[in-house]
Order: structure tokens, then sequence, then C-alpha cells
């Protein structure tokens, strides 16, 4: 089976592509093939890749509630089970049993790291609640319904996943991404094995087994301390893996450059978010994975939150380039915007810190690199796994939008077709 693509933009030439067996046959002036797609002069990219995001939170929160504009939407709110997602606000369970008195609610915040379940919904998990900080309790030693960084804990006590991670792909798909780096950290066998099976490339820093970068989740509330991450790093980088660095804080990112000062680095080594970065230098030779529309979204709230001492630190971009250091955009979805295109519009215009605004073509250039750091090309002998545009390349550069993407190629056939 070969596909011709007729008239497609590659690196600033109207060629057309045959692809026969999943990858890149011939770039000219063709005629034969079993399936011909005219491109209309638009540009034919390599697939998108999103450097980290969230499978299945992102099926999860496509089937919650979104109360993002107030937990009011949870009045009236259909199901047995409730899930909501996004909420702006740090409530207990009294909060929520006055929206939701009869029936089980959980509701996360937008940060993804907490959990705040009403009465009903706390009854149901007790069994699971254990002594840790993490489960917040009130003067009586009685659960106050906020629960930290509990997913993995709090998901045997839940009714079983219905997922529709099937639907994301195809929402991944209608915007360009061919592939993606999961960073959930700390996947099970099947969780693993269900990913692996989806028509999706998926890089997953949470495979314990894996070869990727593994991730390491540090908890801002409660950091390891530095002979932990120590053990942690060295044991990891043993097994020939290098880490993806989970640093929201100034401490965690200054505590774990340390440690990799200890240790040493592997080529590799990632800092996921370096939401603050003092001195962009400190992070040669490293990658981090930024999420620029963080600042666009949630641009208000770091004005009130952030401490003024981190403010002008925040989610660099062109500094940390100047300073040498790879970076690679990415959208953190569900808990940023998953649409590429936005996060690109968020890095060029970004209000907050407008110093670290980058051209599109920039963090462009940062969807179209491997997960290994590799930059993506179309052509001879590379897999077709494409985006192609509505339009040449310079106008979705003028104009970056979801809008412009017409379809993508991924294995060599067109998905859905
Ligand atoms: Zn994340």
């Amino acid at each position: 089976m070969s596909l011709l693509l007729r008239d497609v933009e590659v690196d600033g030439h109207h060629v057309d592509v045959r692809i026969d067996d999943g990858h890149v046959a011939e770039i000219g002036t063709l005629h034969d093939a079993d399936q011909i797609i005219d491109g209309r002069g638009g540009a034919l990219l390599p697939g998108l890749h999103d450097h980290h995001l969230h499978l299945f939170a992102l099926a999860a929160a496509r089937a919650s509630i979104d109360v993002g504009s107030g937990l009011e939407a949870l009045r009236g709110a259909a199901g047995t089970w409730l899930r909501a997602v996004n909420a702006r606000e740090s409530v207990d369970r009294h909060v929520l049993d006055g929206l939701v008195p009869d029936r089980p609610v959980r509701v996360q915040h937008r940060s993804g790291g907490l959990w705040m379940l009403n009465s009903a919904a706390l009854e149901r998990v007790a069994g699971i609640l254990d002594d840790s900080p993490d489960v917040e309790r009130d003067a009586a030693g009685e659960p106050t319904g906020r629960l930290w960084r509990y997913d993995a804990r709090l998901r045997p006590a839940l009714p079983a996943s219905s997922a529709d991670l099937g639907g994301v792909v195809d929402e991944l798909h209608g915007y360009g991404l061919t592939s993606v780096t999961d960073a959930t950290p700390d996947l099970d066998p099947d969780a693993v094995s269900a990913l692996r099976a989806l028509p999706l490339e998926v890089t997953l820093l949470g495979d314990p087994t894996g070869s990727a970068a593994r991730k390491l989740l540090l908890r801002d509330h409660d950091l390891p301390t530095y002979d932990e991450l120590v053990t942690s790093i060295a044991d990891i980088h043993a097994r020939g893996r290098p880490v993806a660095v989970h640093c929201v804080t100034r401490e965690s990112l200054l505590l774990t450059l340390a440690v990799l000062d200890e240790v040493g680095r592997l080529p590799g080594d990632r800092i996921e978010h370096a939401a603050v970065v003092p001195d962009p230098t400190m992070l040669r030779g490293l990658t981090v994975v930024t999420q620029p529309a963080f600042v666009t979204t949630r641009g208000d709230d770091y004005a009130r939150d952030v401490s003024p001492h981190d403010l002008p630190h925040l989610y660099p971009y062109a500094s940390l380039l100047d300073a040498g250091v790879d970076v690679l955009a990415s959208s953190d979805a569900p808990y940023g915007p998953l649409d590429p295109w936005e996060v690109i519009r968020a890095a060029r215009d970004r209000d907050l810190g407008p110093d670290e605004r980058v051209s599109a073509a920039v963090s462009l250039a940062g969807y179209l690199t491997d997960s290994d750091g590799r930059a993506r090309k179309v052509e001879v002998g590379t897999p077709a796994r494409f985006c192609l545009l509505h339009v040449p390349l310079a106008e979705a550069l003028r104009n970056p939008d979801a809008g412009l993407v017409r379809q993508v190629v991924a294995s060599g056939a067109v998905p859905g077709s």
C-alpha cells in the first residue's frame, strides 16, 4: 500500500512525497500510488510531539465536570460517583457537602496535586486512607476531605475507570500530534500496556521497566532529603536511564541541581516545568520541558499568589535558550491546554515575563523534536508520521492556529480513512 502526498511544501519546496510501508520512499515529482492526497501547497510537517502530558488523566478529564468557573457547576450534576476537575479553590468536605449532599464527589484542584472529597466520597474510600500527612485531618483527627498527591493510592477504592483513550487519540490527531511523552509517574503494568497499544507513539516516563527518562515527582510539601534524592537519581542512572525531575519551586530545582552535581548528569536528564529559575545558566546541559500556556491561562493566579521574589523568574523560555539550555514546549494536559497551537501563541504573546517570549518558529521546533531530542525531518527513510497543514508554513507561523491542521498521517495511513 503506497500513499502519495501531492503538491506539499517540505522545507520551502513544493514536492510530492510517496510513502511505502510506513516510511518515506521518495520525494520529488511523482505519479504512481494506490492512494493520492492533493496537498494543494500546504506544509507537510513531521508529526508534532507533546513532550509532557498525562493520557489517562486527559481521558478522565474529558469525562468530568469542569468546575473551572466555579464549584456551583456541581449542583444538579448527573452521575453516581461524580468527578470534577479544574477547581480553582481549595475546599473541605463540608463545602462540598453543601453542593452535593447525597452522592460521592471528588474534585481535582487545577494544579493536579490535590483531590477534595465530600463526606459521602470519604466514607467510600475510608479503607485506603493512610496516616501520612497527605491525608489532611482536622483537630479531632477526622479527614477534612483534602488528599494530596493521592491518585495512585485512591485508585483501588474508586469505580473502574471507563476512560476513553481512543477519543483522546482523535483529539491529539486533530491538533497534528502523532506522538507524546506521558509524564505520569509509576504506571502499573496494565496502564503501560494500554498506552503502548494506542495508535500513537508514546514515550512513558512512568514505565518502571522502560528505557526513557524516569519521572521523579518531588513533592513540594514534603521534599526528599538531599541523601534520599542522591539515592533515587543514582539508582535510575545506574540502570542507564536519565531522570525527568518535576521541579515547580525554587527549592526543588536547587535541590535537584545540587544532587545532579554530586551524582553526575546523564545525557537526556530533564527538568519538568522549571517553573522558577533564578539563574538559567545553572541548567546548562539539561533539557527543560516547559509549559508556556500556564503563564497565559494562570497568569492572574501567578501575579496574585507567587512571591514577588519568584515572579520575575517564572516559566523562563528565551533566557534558557540564550543560556544554551535545550527547551521543549509541552502542554501538561489536562492541567494546561492540550492545543499545541495555543501553546505556541502563548510562548509568543505572553504578558507575564515578556522578555521570555519566543517566536512561533522556536516553540514549534520543540514540538518537531523526538523525545530523545533529535529534530524530526521529512526525508527519505523517515517514518511516515506527518502533520499536513492547509497553508504553507510561513502563514502558519504568522497565525498559529489548530484550524490550519488539515490531517495527520500516522504509520503511513490517514487515521479514520
Ligand atoms: Zn505533568
